[in-house]
């Protein structure tokens, strides 16, 4: 399929969330109401159908950017999502599984928002998800994105933010360790990778839906930074070449955890807003750690100062 038609495709889906009919290849065969108020259609079984289509490329930085959407996996981060009241869009379930407790649930919330369900082979789940072995199910939500201006110093709640993350799963598990450790949100700078990629929100394991997530450039930063230390908040570095150990600094007022690139670290002109600038002590042959690594330390440290 044509980029363009791709594209057509997802204009269709989106156009009228209740005109199902306004979709061709969508077959509602007997069409059965349930004790949700949302249709259960006939299962899918097509690869050429529209929506398996749409959802599929998702998979894509450039399709989720012009729907919005992204797609999450499995039946207990999905509930989790719509438990913190995210809006459900699609549901794509393994057919005939629509009585079970937890999939019940998922149609409730997909109902509230106007969803669709569809039901499908586990086939069908394979090619969305591309994985051998698929979750259960799928859904797909809508993005969410804080701005900058609404990033205020929080004293019980850290920041991190993250110059040029380049590597899904460790953004991922960096909103994992973020969310863990009480973290409010993350701010990436510059060219990062997508939080919302399959990737990034699988190894987010649904933490993605409980951090906030804010996108801005290097000169942004810089000015928003002026702010947050007018406002006495603290900018904590974290880099190879700083002179004070981790355990050694000072983790008092609102705080914001900046970390660098995977490959090139943080660049002098980010090293400079910084209030202080630690780095964690490398007592091996290895000459730094994982980034995500470095972040989840720091910010059990900053929790373990906060008791
Ligand atoms: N070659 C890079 C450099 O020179 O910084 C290594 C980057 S490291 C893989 C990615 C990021 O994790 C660093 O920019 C820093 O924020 C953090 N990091 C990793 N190990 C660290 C350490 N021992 N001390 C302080 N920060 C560290």
């Amino acid at each position: 399929m044509t980029v363009s038609g791709l594209w057509c495709c997802a204009v269709c889906i989106f156009a009228d969330a209740q005109a199902m009919v306004s979709l061709p290849q969508f077959c509602y065969i007997a069409l059965m109401k349930n004790n949700h108020h949302v249709t259960i259609p006939a299962p899918i079984t097509s690869t050429a159908n529209a929506e398996v289509k749409f959802l599929r490329a998702l998979h894509e930085r450039k399709y989720r950017r012009q729907s919005g959407w992204f797609l999450a996996e499995g039946t207990r981060i999905c509930n989790e999502a719509v438990a913190l009241g995210w809006d459900m869009h699609r549901l794509a379930f393994l057919a005939g599984r629509d009585n079970e407790t937890h999939v019940r649930k998922l149609l409730d919330a997909l109902d509230r928002a106007d969803g669709r369900a569809l039901p499908m082979s586990e086939k069908l789940l394979q090619r969305i998800s591309r994985k051998d072995n698929p979750q259960m199910l799928l859904g797909a939500f809508r993005q969410k994105w804080t701005d900058l201006d609404a990033v205020t110093p929080d004293l019980s709640r850290p920041w991190v933010a993250l110059d040029r993350v380049r590597d899904p799963g460790n953004l991922g598990t960096i909103m994992r360790s973020a969310d863990a450790a009480g973290a409010k949100g993350i701010i990436l700078i510059d060219d990062c990778t997508d939080p919302y990629s399959v990737e990034a929100v699988r190894a987010s394991m649904g933490a993605i839906f409980n951090v906030e997530i804010v996108q801005c450039n290097q000169s942004d930063f810089v000015a928003f930074t002026q702010q947050w230390t007018n406002q006495n908040g603290q900018i904590i570095g974290t880099a190879l070449p700083a002179s004070v150990d981790y355990r050694d600094a000072d983790y008092s007022g609102a705080l914001m955890i900046l970390m660098g690139n995977e490959q090139a670290g943080l660049p002098p002109s980010l090293m400079q807003l910084c209030t202080q600038l630690i780095r964690l002590p490398m007592l091996g042959r290895s000459d730094s750690l994982n980034l995500a690594v470095a972040t989840g330390v720091t910010l059990y440290e900053v929790l373990r100062n906060r008791r």
